[in-house]
């Protein structure tokens, strides 16, 4: 649900939060005049607490707490629509994504624990083969949420176990990881990405 928007006191730090974003991004959110396209070309823009604009915004405002805490950097796709059609051309998706990697390196709780250790994995199993193998994401991903207790409903197994077999009928769903020919190029990316 949609947050109103209260400005909180701020730090020295935090006065300078969008300078170092600039900094250490390339990303300018000075030049945000507030049109809402970002917003209104985001798929998910509906399930977020703070929508596209006001994260640019708050960044404006130098809002760290406000955006580290929110669920709308964990429910952002990087689908990229917004940066798109962003009129002064700032990269609100690539912001979002800085937002992420703050909330991590900074030994915060991400606000969308599910999210966030999905996130995790499928980076992982990136950095490990180059590209993503469907069975192995959502294994590893399913297991991490059992062994922290997360049993889930047979009727969700059940639906899962359909689904799988489904794609492996159609051979949408490879058995054994393949690893990319570019995987050393995708580590040196990620790892030039802070991970
Ligand atoms: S589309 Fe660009 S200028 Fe418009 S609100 Fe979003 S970030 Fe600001
Ligand atoms: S990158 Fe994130 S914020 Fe931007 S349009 Fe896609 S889902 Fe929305």
């Amino acid at each position: 649900m949609e947050q109103q928007v209260q400005l909180l006191p701020l730090s020295a730090g935090d006065q300078l939060w969008a300078h170092a974003i600039a900094m250490e991004t390339g990303i300018q959110v000075a030049s945000c005049y507030q049109c809402l396209r970002c917003t209104n070309s985001c798929p998910v823009s509906t399930f977020m607490d703070i929508k596209p604009h006001q994260a640019v915004r708050l960044v404006q405002f130098g809002q760290r707490e406000k955006l580290l805490e929110s669920s709308a950097v964990w429910v952002c796709l990087s689908c990229e629509m917004c940066s798109t059609y962003c009129p002064n051309e700032i990269d609100v998706a690539g912001l979002m994504n800085h937002l992420k990697n703050s909330v991590i390196s900074s030994g915060r709780k991400p606000a969308e624990k599910e999210i966030a250790l999905f996130h995790e994995i499928f980076l992982d199993v990136l950095h490990k083969y180059g590209r993503i193998n469907d069975l192995q994401l959502m294994q590893r991903y399913k297991w991490r949420l059992l062994t922290a207790g997360n049993l889930p409903p047979l009727d969700e197994v059940r639906k899962d176990v359909k689904l799988g077999m489904s794609l492996f009928r159609r051979k949408r769903l490879r058995l054994l990881p393949e690893r990319s020919r570019a995987v050393k190029e995708i580590r040196a990316l990620l790892h030039h990405y802070g991970r």
